[in-house]
């Protein structure tokens, strides 16, 4: 995960955390309770930047497209799916305990096997042994084993076990996908880096469905799509890199996998995995379901397992990363402007409707002009405060936009909008404002 060749750039992530706290993106979950580790809450500006992270995602994974359809699959789930899916085995951290602090760690995230990083013992790690990722519980009033349910650890299953379903309800063929989004839970063993590994997250996740013979030529596409979709919403080309996985790193039904990965503060880190999984879904829950998973052909008059390649990203992780991103700081006119500078598709207001001065001559026109814009754009409104700290808060949470409305506005019917990046100022009649955002907020 990480790379120590890189500088550990605490400051930003520090600066990014205490933002998040300040202006309602993440807050520490439980908090008046002291805390319950590694969970977190999003408020009312991280909960608008997640949605639209997820909706840029929709957008060109399912909407863009007429060879994906979409899924939304029940999270708690019975055994057999993971039995099938190889889970209930394999889906696995390897743990040690330290006999002398009593910590718990993932063996193959130590940088010393011999040192403990909770209270510096020397070889007190217990031998490692495999620890299931996965949350357990029990469905209904009696916790007998006949009742064990899981919490799913990934989106995918759901896909796979309603390949049937999508098949003959959507009336699509191969080459075509089944894209959900969601929420998924590991037990992880140590969470950590603010959101970027947590217990309960969520997912956005596309299983492509595809001729056998086509699986090399779809896994390329999808590694070129999924690499581009990061750049158009902002990240640059500096901070992103696609790491092929190398053989022994290979799940054992994978013949190719390569990572998107982002260059966050410690080093690099994933932010989607992209798998050439051949036909093991379909084939394992056919198998232990005894149902046909697969598809007639019949220009062919020819009956195959689909091959399955899959783009799988986070997208609590990948909205972190695009904070980090975004995150920016400088001087004007002797102080210091932080300004997020979020694409506008992701930005979680996209306008700030702003009356000059909170006297009562302002408002009736301020309240035109928010609901002129509010059926099209997420707005925010704000009277309080001397203007320029109004300007510094939106700077702060990405807003593209603010439009102010003056004295003069009451004489001209026209609104000043500053421009977030640039700080420049138009003057705009209130007749012409919406021909003037809409474009540019694309
Ligand atoms: P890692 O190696 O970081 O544990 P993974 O390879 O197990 O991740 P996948 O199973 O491929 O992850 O899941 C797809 C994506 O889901 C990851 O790329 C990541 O963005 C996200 N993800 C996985 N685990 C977590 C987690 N604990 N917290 C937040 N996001 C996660």
């Amino acid at each position: 995960m990480s790379d120590v060749s890189v500088p550990n750039d605490v400051t930003l992530m520090e600066k990014v955390v205490n933002l998040s706290k300040r202006r309602g993106f993440v807050f520490p979950s439980a908090e008046i309770y002291g805390g319950f580790r590694s969970t977190y809450d999003y408020g009312p500006i991280g909960v608008q930047l997640l949605r639209n992270v997820k909706d840029a995602w929709w957008r060109s994974m399912v909407q863009m497209r007429d060879d994906v359809v979409g899924l939304d699959a029940a999270i708690l789930s019975p055994p057999a799916i993971w039995e099938a899916s190889g889970h209930l085995k394999n889906f696995t951290d390897p743990l040690v305990d330290c006999r002398q602090c009593r910590e718990r760690f993932r063996e193959d995230q130590l940088e010393d096997l011999t040192i403990c990083p909770g209270c510096g013992g020397k070889d007190t790690f217990t031998e490692a042994r495999n620890f299931n990722l996965m949350f357990k519980t029990h469905a209904g009033p009696v916790e007998s084993d006949a009742a064990v349910a899981y919490l799913r650890p990934e989106t995918a299953q759901g896909m796979f076990i309603n390949f049937s379903n999508v098949l003959q309800s959507s009336r699509k063929k191969p080459p075509f996908g089944i894209a959900q989004i969601g929420k998924s839970f590991r037990n992880e063993i140590t969470p950590g880096n603010f959101v970027f590994r947590t217990r309960e997250f969520e997912q956005m996740e596309l299983e492509f469905f595809v001729p056998p013979e086509e699986a090399l030529q779809w896994y390329e596409y999808w590694c070129v799509t999924r690499y581009q979709w990061y750049i158009d919403l902002g990240i640059p080309e500096s901070k992103l890199r696609m790491r092929p996985h190398d053989a022994d790193e290979l799940s054992h039904y994978s013949s190719g996998t390569s990572d998107v990965e982002f260059l966050f503060p410690w080093g690099w880190g994933e932010l989607e995995g992209i798998a050439n999984r051949g036909d093991y879904d379909l084939t394992q829950h056919a198998t232990h379901s005894g149902e046909k998973l697969d598809y007639f052909d019949q220009a062919t008059n020819s009956r195959y397992v689909p091959h399955v390649i899959e783009p799988a990203a986070g997208a609590t992780r990948t909205m972190m990363a695009f904070l980090l991103a975004a995150y920016d700081e400088e001087e004007v006119r002797g102080e210091t402007r932080t300004v997020l500078r979020l694409h506008p598709r992701l930005a979680p207001y996209k306008v700030a409707v702003l009356p000059l001065s909170k006297k009562d001559d302002l408002m009736p026109m301020a309240r035109e002009v928010l609901g002129l814009l509010q059926p099209h754009l997420m707005c925010d409104f704000d009277e309080t405060q001397a203007i320029g700290r109004r300007y510094r808060r939106q700077d702060e949470l990405g807003t593209p936009f603010c439009v102010t409305i003056d004295f003069d506005s009451l004489e001209d019917q026209s609104v000043t909008i500053r421009e977030r990046d640039t700080m420049e100022q138009v003057r705009v009649p209130v007749a012409d404002l919406l021909a003037h955002l809409l474009p540019r907020l694309v």
